[in-house]
């Protein structure tokens, strides 16, 4: 006897489409065939699928939720920010445990993320350990998390003043032991040197507003960093993660890398496939603001490239829910602006409008992207990432058909603006599975707090 049955559906996985009827039981999926295998009678609920595509639930693996600004924090908690998530289609997340108090080692900053997620989390979640002392206790923290069950590390290479900067010694150790013990370095590449030099040079000529942020961290800003970390994953034999690429120049990095059969896998944002520097132009430009920033028309037509090509693996949101309250701290000025982009709800949407509508891509690469690359990348496939016995009954229930105008009306998130405002998009998630369990029916969340749990990763060597 079945829990559940998901009839008349379209399947997607990466592998390809086809009309598969899934059967439930308890949390797991415990069996797919052609439709009409299964009868009625074997299940204890049937779910009609028809219209409707049937994907892996969704999982992005790059959101700051609570993220501080000065003495405030982003308006979303760890709540909101997943019922916001599950209503996107998501049914994991992965934020970061960085390291904001300097007295608390990475293991225990991890433990103390843990703990923020189970209070609120109604979907599944983990993160990765960022480091923000550049020292010797840091590598020594790497085999710890491992075994902990965060074998995925996010090293800074800018934000030096912040104090948030790991330097290269570091960088290129972690990215050996990871290497070594099972794991995988991320990290946020922009050289440090350039963003300081560059920033007070613009200061001085009074170049401050919106529209001389993307000049101010210009491609080489990005290639560079990311040309270096490159370089030293080859000499570390590692696994490197580069969180939201967005230059051409990078992506022509990442591609050499790859032919040479090295371990780099790219990751670029929702927000530079649709959006370009022009939005900094815009009255409210400075609510743009993000780091690296939005790029010119070529760079995005480069990153859909990247996409279907492979060499772009994974697209997350970046998902850092500052208000316009917060955002107008900054005085329109680039520099005084937190960085930062809300968007947890709207990467199916927007990448199924802007991907698979327009003919950009395909509906099996849309999951490839947004689920099954982050679940193989970050150590939780096959358990998530896919539609296959024995897999978490983690699912999505996508409607390609209504069309909805964004605003902060439709969404879910306490943040009161969207980068897609005014857009029309389509490929909305209808009804949301999470291990069995509906936490979105019929577009209405119904799950429950505390629900989500901590997913514990091993990555091959
Ligand atoms: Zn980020």
């Amino acid at each position: 006897m079945y829990d559940l049955l998901i009839k008349n559906g379209t399947v997607v996985t990466h592998e390809g489409c086809g009309q598969w009827d899934v059967a439930v039981k308890d949390g797991k999926i415990a069996a797919v065939g052609s439709r009409g295998t299964f009868a009625d009678a074997e299940t204890q609920e049937v779910l009609d699928a028809a219209d409707l595509l049937v994907m892996p639930g969704l999982i992005d693996p790059h959101v700051h939720i609570m993220h501080p600004f000065r003495d405030r924090f982003a308006a979303d908690d760890f709540y909101s920010a997943t019922v916001a998530a599950a209503c996107g289609g998501d049914t994991m997340v992965l934020d970061f445990a960085i390291q904001w108090d300097k007295s608390m080692d990475l293991s225990e900053t991890a433990e103390h993320r843990k703990r923020q997620f189970e209070e609120g989390a109604v979907i599944d979640y983990a993160f990765h350990a960022c480091p923000t002392i550049s020292e010797m206790e840091t590598v020594e923290q790497v085999p710890k998390l491992i075994e902990a069950g965060v074998p995925s590390f996010k090293l800074y290479m800018t934000y030096s003043k912040q104090g948030r900067m790991s330097d290269d010694g570091v960088i290129y150790e972690v990215l050996r032991q990871t290497a070594e013990k099972g794991g995988i370095a991320g990290v946020h590449a922009e050289n440090d040197a350039m963003c300081l030099f560059n920033t007070e040079l613009y200061r001085r000529n009074g170049w401050n507003s919106p529209h001389y942020f993307p000049l101010c961290k210009g491609n080489l800003v990005e290639a560079e960093a990311v040309n270096r970390v490159v370089y030293m994953n080859r000499a570390a034999g590692g696994n490197l993660y580069i969180f939201h690429l967005t230059t051409e120049e990078s992506l022509e990095v990442v591609r050499e890398a790859r032919a040479r059969g090295e371990r780099v896998t790219a990751e670029t944002c929702v927000h530079y496939l649709v959006l370009n520097a022009d939005c900094y132009d815009r009255p409210d430009g400075a609510n743009f603001i993000c780091s690296p920033p939005l790029r010119s028309p070529e760079d995005t037509e480069a990153l859909w490239n990247g996409i279907r090509q492979g060499l772009i693996s994974v697209v997350s949101s970046d998902h850092c829910g500052f208000t316009k309250e917060l955002k107008a701290l900054g005085n329109n000025e680039f520099a005084g602006t937190p960085n930062g982009l809300p968007g947890i709800e709207l990467r199916l949407p927007v990448l199924y409008t802007a991907g698979v509508k327009s003919g950009k891509i395909s509906v099996s690469k849309l999951v490839e992207i947004l689920s099954t690359n982050a679940a193989r990348t970050f150590g939780m496939y096959p358990q998530k990432g896919t539609i296959a016995c024995g897999s978490d009954a983690d699912l999505v229930l996508v409607d390609t058909k209504q069309v909805k105008t964004i605003s902060p009306e439709v969404l879910h998130s306490p943040v009161d603006w969207s980068p897609y405002d005014g857009m029309e998009l389509c490929g909305f998630a209808r009804t949301v599975l999470s291990r069995g369990k509906f936490v979105v029916r019929n577009g209405e969340f119904c799950g429950e707090r505390g629900a989500g749990r901590f997913v514990s990763r091993t990555i091959d060597r």
